[in-house]
């Protein structure tokens, strides 16, 4: 079966990605087979643009940012400066300036956590979170309530793996200063009604934090259009580098938060006595930032912006639709979360009988690379009543022949499993 959506031409595309052409397990009298790399989620794959722009900058263009008065640091300062400016369009920020290099997701968030909550957090305040939250998106919270007497509370999730906003007024009470909310999580890949939770989180006073690691990669964003306060997400994930993630704010929280961590580039001045920081976005980029990285994060948006965020979005559709039918005829197979309209191109399940670990191995063995585990959602696998689950979770470049295989080699584990 062929493999293109009305948009894209993703054997054009494939071409793009060297790595997308491995062929592993090959031994003396087996030829081996061919990548079907459906773990993206985890961390996707980078085009020979990506890695070109790396190769490029560390052969042409490097230096320290922001320091040197000399030709190369100006040069490699206007490309990571450039880079900002890639994110703010990528995400409809008002302004550069709100827009805050980070090393990925997790650290954005722990920013926030301990910036913006340990300057306003008092005890028994609420922090509300949902019961489908990555863990990145929980510990840090956890820590604030530990350090400022915080309550963090989990909005419920209902069985189909949404959630349950029925009862969100029961749980945004005046004393909720902050929402962080995944606009996709991880391991369900629900599409989160972003709009609707954050005009109810301001309505009772609430800021929303938006976790948008798994959205930003796959679809159209627009923080102005959707209100948010702050929102996260990591290059990896969007065909860039890792040690690279961006925090959104709205100037004026800001502008009104102590800087997370200290050190150079981060102070307008320093005496033996005190500091006092710099303007937005320096004051939050302690030290040498992720240059190279955020320079080819930059390049990674460019490709997106080619391919266009829509087409990208619909390609994933298809075949998300397509797994889940191929994937619903594989005895004893179940699927976490809602049915595919609903939701990414995550596509997370249990087999019956089998470990996810067990799955996962056998699927490599197939060339097939998912993950198994609890994929840093364990509040998530104890509200399901499951230990650990198998995701498979797609990409533009992924095709509809990955997706037979998938369906192929799960059969072939359902019925080595049968026999034992
Ligand atoms: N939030 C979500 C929804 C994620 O999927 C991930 C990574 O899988 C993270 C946060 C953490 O991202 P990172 O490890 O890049 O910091």
């Amino acid at each position: 079966m062929t493999t293109t959506s009305h948009a894209l031409d993703v054997e054009r595309i494939r071409a793009d990605f060297p790595i997308l052409s491995t062929v592993l397990h090959a031994a003396p009298k087996r030829p081996g087979v061919q990548l079907a790399y459906l773990d993206n989620a985890a961390t996707t794959q980078r085009p020979q643009q990506v890695i070109q722009a790396i190769v490029d900058t560390y052969e042409k263009h490097y230096a320290n940012v922001h320091r040197g008065i000399h030709w190369l640091s100006d040069q490699s300062t206007d490309l990571y400066e450039d880079a900002r400016g890639k994110v703010q369009s990528l995400i409809g920020a008002p302004t550069r300036e709100e827009v805050i290099f980070t090393h990925g997701t997790t650290e954005s968030i722990n920013l926030v956590a301990r910036s913006w909550g340990d300057a306003n957090l008092k005890p028994t305040d609420e922090i509300l979170l949902t019961e489908m939250e990555h863990h990145s998106n929980i510990v840090p919270w956890q820590q604030a309530a530990a350090r400022t007497g915080a309550i963090v509370r989990f909005l419920p999730i209902t069985d189909d793996g949404q959630l349950a906003l029925g009862a969100l007024d029961q749980f945004l009470t005046p004393r909720t200063r902050i929402v962080a909310v995944a606009a996709i999580p991880n391991v369900l890949g629900t599409i989160n009604p972003l709009s609707e939770i954050i005009v109810r989180a301001h309505q009772a006073g609430a800021l929303v934090l938006v976790d948008a690691a798994q959205s930003v990669p796959h679809q159209h964003t627009d923080v102005q259009a959707l209100g948010a306060d702050f929102l996260v997400f990591s290059g990896h994930k969007m065909l860039g580098p890792s040690g690279v993630g961006v925090l959104f704010g709205r100037r004026e929280l800001l502008e009104a938060m102590p800087p997370f961590l200290g050190g150079g580039s981060m102070i307008r001045r320093v005496t033996t006595a005190l500091f006092e920081p710099a303007e937005l976005p320096a004051k939050f980029e302690a030290g040498t930032p992720p240059i190279v990285s955020a320079i080819g994060l930059g390049a990674a948006i460019d490709y997106l912006q080619q391919l266009g965020m829509d087409a990208i979005q619909a390609h994933e559709r298809l075949l998300c639709t397509r797994a889940h039918e191929v994937l619903s005829s594989v005895g004893g197979l179940k699927f976490l979360g809602p049915t595919p309209e609903r939701k990414s191109g995550i596509v997370s399940f249990t087999l019956d009988r089998v470990h996810a670990h067990d799955v996962a191995q056998l699927l490599d063995r197939q060339g097939i690379a998912v993950r198994a585990g609890h994929h840093c959602a364990m509040p998530l696998h104890k509200r399901l009543g499951i230990n650990a689950s198998t995701r498979a979770s797609f990409y533009f470049y992924n095709t509809l022949d990955e997706v037979e295989r998938l369906g192929t080699a799960l059969d072939e584990i359902k019925r080595i499993f049968r026999r034992k």
